[in-house]
């Protein structure tokens, strides 16, 4: 039985955290197009032009992001599922994975949102770090990182650019809902809660 898997909710509401839950109970890989999307920076690779996109918090074009899904979703380990974090945060993109999916015989088998208020977002991202070495994400007041870990404060979570971030959520992402809601794939789980908590809720939504 394959697991595909859509995770949405605003930034900061705690899709990269929980994704790892729902990757390892279904034994299926995370594909996040901000880590693969950070990773070219980091290497290199990215298109100046997307680079600048991304730092601003705006989101890079359709047309780039389906191209680099449609080149993963090619890799072998795709094969029994995937989860999705971050991808698609259009309606374009939606049709686009639609397209991609039929064309393999593969099917959604759920769009799970992770629903926070806006005020709490803010606080979570601007306090936000990333362990380069291990992945992980920490909170400085919450989960605060070990000493000695390398950690990234992204350049797109100090406070204007968030603001950025939360319009194209809200411009652009949130017509995912009514979307998936119509195929009837949608579940609403609330995001508010230490990330246990929220693991049980999804662990409940998904079963
Ligand atoms: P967040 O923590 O806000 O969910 P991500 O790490 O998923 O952020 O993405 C960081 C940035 O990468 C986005 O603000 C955007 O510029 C770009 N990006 C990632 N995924 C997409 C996508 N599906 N469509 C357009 N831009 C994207």
């Amino acid at each position: 039985m394959t697991h595909i898997v859509i995770l949405v909710g605003p930034p900061g509401s705690g899709k990269g955290t929980q994704a790892e839950f729902i990757c390892k109970k279904f034994g299926i890989p995370q594909i996040s197009t901000g880590d693969m999307l950070r990773a070219a920076k980091r290497a290199g690779t990215l298109d100046p032009k997307y680079l600048a996109i991304m730092d601003s918090g705006k989101l890079v074009p359709d047309e780039a992001i389906i191209e680099l899904i449609d080149g993963r979703l090619k890799e072998d380990d795709t094969k029994d599922g995937f989860l999705l974090d971050g991808f698609p945060r259009t309606v374009p993109q939606a049709e686009a994975l639609d397209a991609l999916l039929s064309k393999k015989g593969l099917k959604l088998d759920a769009v799970v949102q992770l629903d926070v208020p806006r005020e709490l977002l803010e606080e979570r991202l601007v306090n936000r770090r990333t362990d380069l070495n291990t992945g992980k994400i920490y909170h400085l007041l919450y989960n605060p990182p070990p000493e000695g870990a390398k950690l990234e404060h992204r350049a797109d979570d100090m406070p204007d650019k968030v603001r950025t971030r939360q319009s194209a959520y809200e411009a652009q992402t949130a017509a995912l809902l009514p979307y998936y809601e119509a195929k009837a794939l949608l579940r609403r789980v609330d995001g508010v809660g230490k990330p246990d908590e929220v693991t049980a809720r999804l662990e409940a939504a998904l079963a």
